[in-house]
């Protein structure tokens, strides 16, 4: 047996903690960079499909004692009228878990924190990078530099790291997602407590579903605007998010009103179609492939691609690195480009408006449980 890797990831995110718990699993020696000074909980939720939570339990982490909820089905509803279009089964094999992002990070720090083959380090900006022939390194914006095996870029939308690798910008999706979560006394009496509820309606669509062991409620609006900023956490206006709701069903409305503490979020995406690697470097998560929530698919394709980097990296050596980082390359890109433009797809479909929109609630409402079985294709993936 060689020397373990040595793995530097740029990123303490979802992606970057998956990866680093998935590597330190195949003996590699990681150390993790994130900028940010501590880990401050972004309260929202996610789904997490039985595709990611795959991932997870080969990493000796189950979501299910952290707060998840398993989700038995998903309600279609008229955003306007509040009717229900249709009632979607999740499928029996394929569970999808909703929790909260703190939860989620809580459970990822805490086992990365346990790991001895792990180094978390925060408020540590990567600010340069260099991919040498035998060697990559990185530097500090206190100017330290570290060197290792292989330069993993996890750093989000905004990536620096991706402008060492290839020229993929972030392109604004004409749509923002508005985020809030609220305590689940709050939810008026009209809104399903217990279920994930899609309400589609014209120009526009909300997610709305319990977390944290059913004692909060998590809500996504998702509208057209040309408002675009950087960053998880800017502060959205309540006379915005009103105006933007104003035809919307009473009962969402005073949903809506019922917290201040909204933040709105400008989605950007990123070309999945170019290059992730280059020599000792390669990209993973949102840095790679960001797309837009309609799937609740991006966490879920990071955490799967920290797997699967970590399942080629666990046979290569120093001098095979390369070859790796191009197998996970291949052996990711169709399927994430897929998950990525039916994503795109799932937007246009859920924000139609006049015939068309009928034309949908008419399929939806005939095709009924069909539906459940149309995407077994991304939930069926699991981590071998
Ligand atoms: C409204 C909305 C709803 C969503 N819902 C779902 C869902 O239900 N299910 C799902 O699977 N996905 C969902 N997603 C997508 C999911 O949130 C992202 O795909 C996922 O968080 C990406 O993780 P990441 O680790 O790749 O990037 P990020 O979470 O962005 O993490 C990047 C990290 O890198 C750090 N960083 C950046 N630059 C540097 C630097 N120079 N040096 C050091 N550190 C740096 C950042 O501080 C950050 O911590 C949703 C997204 C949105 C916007």
């Amino acid at each position: 047996m060689g020397q373990p890797l040595s793995v530097l990831i740029v990123g303490g995110g979802i992606g970057g903690l998956s990866a680093a718990l998935a590597l330190s699993h195949v003996g590699c020696r990681v150390s993790v960079f994130e900028r940010a000074e501590d880990f401050r909980p972004i309260g929202a939720g996610l789904q997490l499909s039985a595709n990611a939570l795959s991932v997870l339990e080969k990493i000796g982490l189950t979501m299910r004692g952290q707060n998840g909820i398993d989700i038995a089905s998903t309600d279609v509803c008229d955003g306007h009228s509040g009717k229900l279009i249709s009632r979607i089964a999740t499928p029996k094999d394929n569970k999808t878990l909703v929790i909260s992002r703190p939860d989620l990070q809580t459970t990822l720090l805490r086992a990365v924190a346990a790991d001895e083959n792990i180094e978390l380090n925060t408020g540590a900006e990567v600010v340069d990078i260099l991919g040498g022939k035998s060697v990559t390194s990185l530097t500090l914006a206190d100017g330290t530099m570290r060197t290792g095996d292989v330069l993993i870029g996890a750093d989000g939308v905004w990536s620096q790291t991706r402008r060492f690798i290839n020229s993929a910008r972030p392109d604004y999706s004409g749509r923002i997602a508005w985020r809030a979560t609220m305590p689940l006394s709050q939810v008026p009496a009209d809104i399903s407590r217990h279920t994930v509820t899609l309400w589609l309606a014209k120009g526009a669509h909300l997610v709305t579903y319990p977390i944290a062991n059913g004692t909060a409620f998590n809500a996504v609006g998702i509208v057209q605007d040309d408002w675009q900023a950087e960053g998880w956490a800017q502060t959205g206006d309540m006379t915005e998010l009103a105006l933007a709701f104003s035809d919307w069903y009473s009962p969402v409305q005073r949903l809506l009103q019922s917290t201040h503490t909204w933040q709105k979020w400008a989605l950007c995406t990123i070309d999945p179609t170019v290059s992730w690697t280059k020599g000792r470097m390669a990209l993973l998560g949102d840095a790679a492939h960001a797309m837009v929530p309609f799937m609740a698919q991006g966490a879920g394709m990071s955490i799967e691609d920290a797997w699967v980097i970590a399942r080629h990296l666990a046979t290569a050596n120093r001098d095979t690195v390369p070859q790796a980082l191009a197998a996970y390359q291949d052996e990711r890109q169709d399927r994430v480009t897929k998950v990525w433009e039916t994503s795109m797809q799932q937007g246009k479909i859920y924000h139609l408006s006049g015939p068309m929109r009928l034309s949908r609630n008419l399929v939806m409402q005939a095709a009924g449980n069909l539906m459940k079985n149309r995407y077994n294709w991304i939930y069926d993936w699991r981590a071998v």
